[in-house]
């Protein structure tokens, strides 16, 4: 996996940054998260080794931004460049995650070039996918995906599915990991209502990470950071419609 962070730093706008991880890393060492800089690797999908070959191989999935939002206004000025190494690398997948989706139409590349482009809207609660999901849905992008993390509540997205099913390429669902106080926690029917959701309108799930804390029944589960992936693998509730079950 290649994590590719062309500038880090950013600004919480809803419930879903409270606890926002790179905020909390940035904090133990001092640094304000609030000022988006450019990184030393902001060049990283095109670097060369001594062979003159791509640093990053031809068939990666580069996961794209995740210390800052690839739509944040403060990095509008060194977004072209950005696009640019993307088109650059058509051989490599990049992916990205967003909760600005209303920045995205003014902030994308000739059509054309996002073919190896995948863009995620996050939702966490209700009120953000009712305020998300409209705008990010009608955006002419040849893969869309949909995340509730960290997923704050129970959250019915069935009138997306139905009206663009054929355009969303998957829905996942994970909760919020940190330690201490203030951590929320994943109640796991909100994990199967959404499963359920996608079921009717064959839109593939992934339950990806449990976070911290999860509530199963009257049960609440304190689950460390390691299993957290894994513990949601164990639950069995991916689904694809494509794959016989
Ligand atoms: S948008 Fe993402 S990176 Fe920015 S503050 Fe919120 S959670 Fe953190």
């Amino acid at each position: 996996m290649t994590v590719w962070n062309p500038w880090h730093g950013c600004t919480k706008v809803s419930a879903g940054c409270r606890n926002c991880y790179m905020f909390r890393r940035d904090s133990k060492y001092g640094i304000d998260s609030t000022i988006v800089r450019q990184t030393k690797e902001f060049s990283l999908p095109v670097k060369r080794n001594r062979q003159k070959e791509y640093k990053i191989p031809t068939g990666e999935v580069i996961y794209t931004c995740f210390t800052s939002d690839f739509f944040h206004e403060a990095a509008d000025e060194w977004r072209a460049q950005a696009w640019s190494m993307i088109k650059e690398r058509s051989d490599c997948h990049f992916y990205m995650i967003t909760k600005r989706p209303e920045r995205i139409a003014a902030a994308l590349p000739p059509i054309g070039c996002l073919e190896n482009v995948t863009i995620v809207c996050t939702c966490e609660n209700q009120y953000w996918a009712d305020r998300r999901l409209p705008i990010f849905l009608s955006l002419p992008l040849p893969h869309k995906e949909i995340i509730h993390e960290p997923m704050l509540s129970n959250i019915h997205i069935e009138k997306y599915l139905e009206k663009y099913s054929s355009e969303i390429e998957a829905v996942s669902v994970g909760g919020e990991s940190g330690e201490g106080t203030g951590i929320r926690p994943l109640n796991f029917g909100w994990v199967i209502e959404t499963q359920m959701q996608c079921h009717v309108y064959r839109v593939p799930f992934r339950f990806h990470q449990t976070g911290s804390i999860l509530i199963r029944g009257d049960k609440v589960y304190h689950i460390p950071r390691e299993e957290q992936e894994s513990q949601a693998q164990k639950a069995g509730m991916d689904w694809d419609p494509g794959i016989p079950a």
